[in-house]
């Protein structure tokens, strides 16, 4: 699935699907959750929130957006204007959620290997897309 990034001054009330709308001025990205399920999913920008990179086929956003509040519980990465779905999050990923400056320290920590080698390659890759 495909999102696109669309600049705006003011967050629109009323969210288009497979768009993320930024509002720089204010620090403000928002998107509907692409499960379906119509949610609005707001990821803040900032040093200690999400971080955006425009790429030519789409935004980056980093980390992983997990909709841990919703029903729908989904898990996805937004990375070059796609939809790349992560496991849904477990008990202690949502306890990390809920400390999101933690999160870092956190994966450190993480037992399961492969979930923290996947975080890492997608921050080098992150650093070196820059
Ligand atoms: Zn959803």
């Amino acid at each position: 699935m495909k999102i696109k990034l669309r600049r705006v001054e003011y967050m629109p009330k009323d969210l288009q699907p497979g768009m993320l709308y930024v509002a720089e001025e204010f620090g403000a990205a928002a998107h509907l959750c692409p499960c379906g399920c119509g949610v609005k999913i707001r990821t803040p920008l900032g040093p200690t929130e999400w971080s955006l990179r425009e790429t030519k086929r789409g935004p980056t956003l980093y980390p992983s957006v997990g909709n841990w509040q919703q029903a729908c519980q989904s898990h996805y990465w937004i990375e070059d204007g796609e939809i790349i779905w992560a496991e849904k999050w477990t008990p202690t990923e949502i306890a990390a959620g809920r400390r999101r400056e933690e999160a870092h320290r956190h994966a450190q920590y993480d037992p399961r290997r492969r979930e923290k080698r996947s975080r890492l390659s997608d921050w080098l890759k992150w650093l070196l897309g820059r």
